[in-house]
């Protein structure tokens, strides 16, 4: 396979583990779990007869199980988790900095898409520490499933095999960064996209239209409306406001969608004002206008508190890995975001703070965000790359 998209991840082996996928399904007593991206939900259905945004993710977790699946889990819980980390590290940079201390970094750059990790490792490597250093949600995912849900469960590492399904194929690249795992064992055995997954359902005769959808397996498949729009350009800063101005102003936000964050150009710079807070947030897709503004910025001719950067068009909806789109592409990538949107207004809990799971995994294991064991557990750093 080659990297489809605007990714840069030149060097990707982005090999196709489907037969390594059935193989492990059929394993007796080998166990597989599988966590889905937010996107592949509202994408994976036009295979399958469902208009782009149609949300199909209960046909996906009937499908996943009649392919062999253990646990269906959902890494929408897991971007619930990554917000209660770079929500935490924007209010500590943010309250540094309004205290007046200028050496804080800013502006905090937005970590979960590892084209664009890897592209500014490759070309900007004096800024290094301004990324969150928040692991993506589909490793944060990973290692929890590994090293507290498996040992919950009296397995060891190496008897779970921990199967993500990404409309990524930069993501079978992340996957395999040692510096994002726990262990020998990757966190994430590997990655199956979403077109590869639709191929899996049509050659065993699964057909997401017509199956009956089941639920999502729950303790890590709950999610609120802040992780599902992780998977459109915009949907990752927004939820990261939702809870740190929460956190920051001690009060409940009224209207949690920031419109002025949403939109569909290449770079858009935005200001949400909570309060007396005033933020000027960029948000990036398509890692060209990206580097244009890193450049501005390093050379001090832009400033902003926060950017969001995703190397896809439209955000992770528009994936590398997602169905192919030949016609009115812009069209189709918004009505997919569009769907993540509804999913999101469709929620009683929209803000990720308020996720029990999440809770409950800070209550009987991380104590809170940015903790001694959150940072061993959920954190990552980053390392300047040659290019090749
Ligand atoms: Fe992968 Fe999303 Fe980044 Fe595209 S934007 S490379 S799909 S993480």
């Amino acid at each position: 396979g080659r990297c489809l998209s605007a990714c840069p991840v030149d060097a990707i082996t982005a090999g196709d583990n489907t037969l390594k996928f059935i193989r492990d399904l059929s394993t007796p007593n080998k166990l597989v779990i599988t966590q889905m991206a937010p996107a592949v939900r509202v994408a994976i259905g036009e295979a399958f007869g469902f208009e782009a945004g149609d949300n199909v993710e209960h046909k996906l977790a009937a499908g996943l199980r009649k392919l062999g699946v253990d646990y269906v889990f959902d890494t929408s819980w897991a971007a619930d988790l990554t917000i209660m980390e770079e929500a935490a590290e924007l209010q500590n940079r943010l309250e540094r900095y309004f205290s007046g201390d200028k050496s804080v970094k800013l502006p905090m750059l937005t970590s979960c898409c590892p084209s664009w990790v890897k592209f500014i490792e490759q070309n900007y490597g004096d800024m290094l520490d301004v990324p969150s250093s928040a692991k993506s949600p589909m490793q944060m995912f990973a290692t929890v499933a590994k090293d507290i849900w498996a040992k919950e469960k009296g397995l060891k590492r190496d008897e779970v095999t921990s199967v993500a399904i990404m409309p990524c194929i930069a993501k079978k690249y992340e996957a395999s960064r040692p510096e994002f795992s726990r262990g020998l064992n990757y966190d994430v055995d590997y990655v199956i996209t979403t077109r590869e997954l639709i191929k899996i359902f049509q050659d065993s005769g699964i057909d997401l239209k017509t199956i009956e959808g089941e639920e999502i397996d729950q303790v890590m498949g709950e999610y609120t409306g802040g992780g599902i729009i992780f998977g459109r350009t915009g949907g990752v800063i927004e939820a990261a406001l939702r809870t740190a101005l929460e956190n920051m102003t001690g009060e409940k936000i009224e209207n949690v969608e920031f419109h002025s964050l949403r939109g569909f150009d290449g770079f858009r710079a935005c200001d949400v004002e909570v309060g007396d807070i005033k933020l000027r947030i960029g948000v990036a897709h398509g890692l060209e206008e990206a580097g244009k503004m890193l450049d501005k910025i390093r050379d001090g001719e832009e400033f902003f508190h926060a950017i969001e950067i995703m190397a896809c068009p439209g955000g992770c909806v528009g994936g590398g890995g997602q169905p192919k789109v030949r016609k009115n592409k812009d069209a189709i990538l918004q009505k997919r975001g569009e769907g993540l949107n509804n999913i999101d207004r469709e929620k009683n809990m929209r803000v990720s703070k308020e996720n029990p799971e999440v809770q409950a995994i800070y209550d009987k294991y991380l104590d809170h965000p940015l903790s001694h064991k959150a940072h061993e557990l959920l954190h990552t750093r980053y390392f300047v790359k040659r290019k090749k």
